[in-house]
């Protein structure tokens, strides 16, 4: 069996206890995981805390902050294969997304590689001669990196990329499902050469080791990538230290389909918004809302695409749809398909559980046309569509704002003017025409309603790594 440590204040250790993760593919024990409870926490944030003012990090200049950035951007796109193979078999993503996945991953370094010296304070015209004013843009403090199970790698290189370049330490907690790829990656950060405590990676259960890690008093910031449910007592445990969050949550994206669109190409996005990394994904674009004059059209092309899909096992390069993390994923997911087809919704393909080991979940499709489904309302975070038909403009743009979250959604059409129309009308952080789930380290990232707050991607995230000092002088 496989065994992975925590890294604290720069070395590599057991942890407070240990538990077996599980193979998604086999549902057997692989690995043998340290389990950070409260004392790991606490000494992990105390050498955050130390290296954030004492020793060399806070004496580099953001250049050296910068090389040490690139210098762990190579380093994971050296190792792409074996993090790539780890976060296969401990998460049951399939090799080819972890693979493509890790290439960005490196990218997003190298972006707030080059940003670290471009963070920038300012000279103020003060209305006073003999006065010279300034800001300097300082780093915010300890942050407390929090990510799920999915794409661990990508969610913590979105917070540690910025809050390194703009010099922060950090406490990172992978999530107990799936730790692997993050335990290993610290190896990459110990080679890299940044100075003990900078960058500190453990994992643990939520209720002992994230709370106590959100309610530490010498956490400054928490960033978190979850579920809407956690994030709640997130905010609670940070708001005994007044420590500020950004929280990037879950999403019940709309992906509307007009009549006028390429159908084929619309149906191709569509498979892929709703089943690559079998459906647990934020962004997944788990609502279709379509013309009626197309539906049928696109349910054929659609359940055709689905019943094709290749599943099987995730480290076989072949295969296109691999297992769910967990067995308690599948339950949740199994319920509310249920739950959705007595409320009225019908079975257009899947809903069944295969037989045989492994927690595997089919390409599903579900007409909800004239049913109160709580599909549509509920996030799966799983391979589910919900489809629903509409006869207006302004009735797609109301389905498509009908509803809690407010993350992402998609457009297809072939109308410029319609594409403008409804972009600007739907309430969602993210909104792809003619195109879905593309990504760049330069673009912002993030919710509006229960999808959350706060940006990861471009400058501003960065910035929003720091606090203005502002400091005069009487000349
Ligand atoms: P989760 O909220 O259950 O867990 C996320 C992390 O929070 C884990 O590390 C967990 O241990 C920790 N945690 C749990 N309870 C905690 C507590 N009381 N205090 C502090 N930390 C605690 O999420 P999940 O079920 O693992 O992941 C799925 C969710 O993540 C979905 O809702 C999905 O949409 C969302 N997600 C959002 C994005 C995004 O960028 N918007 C990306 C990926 C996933």
């Amino acid at each position: 069996m496989r065994s992975f440590q925590s890294y604290i204040d720069g070395a590599f250790t057991d942890g407070e206890a240990r538990f077996e993760s599980l193979d998604p593919a086999t549902g057997a024990p692989w690995a043998e995981m340290p389990e950070a409870r409260e004392g790991d926490v606490d000494r992990a944030v105390r050498a955050a805390d130390r290296a954030l003012w004492e020793g060399e990090w806070p004496r580099l200049t953001p250049s050296a902050r910068g090389k040490l950035l690139y210098r762990l951007a190579d380093l994971v796109a050296e190792n792409a294969q074996v993090l790539a193979e780890l976060e296969t078999r401990d998460t049951g993503k399939i090799i080819r997304e972890t693979s493509a996945q890790i290439a960005y991953v490196a990218d997003y370094y190298r972006y707030y590689a080059g940003l670290a010296d471009k963070i920038e304070g300012a000279v103020l015209p003060i209305d006073k001669p003999d006065m010279e004013v300034w800001t300097r843009r300082e780093p915010v403090g300890v942050v407390a990196a929090i990510v799920p199970w999915n794409s661990q790698l990508f969610l913590a290189a979105v917070k540690l990329g910025p809050a390194l370049a703009a010099g922060c330490t950090l406490v990172v907690k992978a999530s107990e499902d799936g730790p692997a790829p993050l335990l290993e990656f610290a190896r990459l950060v110990h080679e890299a050469g940044f100075p003990p405590g900078v960058v500190n990676i453990l994992t643990g259960f939520g209720p002992a080791c994230g709370s106590a890690l959100t309610r530490h008093p010498l956490v400054a910031h928490v960033a978190f990538t979850g579920g809407p449910e956690t994030a709640r007592h997130i905010v609670r445990g940070s708001a005994e230290n007044l420590a500020s969050t950004s929280l990037e949550l879950g999403g019940k994206s709309p992906f509307l389909v007009f009549a006028d669109a390429d159908l084929e190409s619309a149906a191709n996005a569509q498979v892929a918004a709703i089943f690559a990394a079998t459906g647990q994904s934020c962004v997944a674009g788990s609502r279709l809302l379509v013309e009626r004059a197309a539906k049928e059209r696109m349910l054929a092309l659609l359940s055709e695409k689905a019943e094709r899909v290749a599943i099987g096992a995730p480290l076989d390069r072949a295969t296109e749809v691999g297992p769910l993390c967990t067995r308690r994923q599948r339950e949740h997911i199994q319920g509310l398909v249920d739950r959705s087809l007595q409320a009225g919704a019908t079975l257009v393909t899947g809903g069944q559980v295969p037989e045989g080991a492994g927690w595997f979940y089919p390409p599903t499709i579900l007409d909800c046309d004239g049913a109160a489904s709580p599909s549509l309302a509920e996030e799966f975070f799983g391979p589910v569509l919900s489809v629903v038909s509409f006869d207006s403009e302004a009735e797609a743009i109301r389905l498509a704002n009908d509803t809690a979250f407010g993350l992402a959604a998609g457009i297809f059409t072939t109308s410029l003017t319609r594409a403008h129309r409804v972009s600007r009308a739907i309430r969602s952080g993210v909104v792809w025409i003619n195109t879905y789930r593309a990504v760049s380290p330069i673009a912002p990232f993030g919710g509006f309603k229960r999808s959350g707050h706060g940006r990861e991607g471009g400058l501003a995230a960065a910035l929003d790594y720091t606090r203005t000092k502002t400091v005069w002088l009487r000349t």
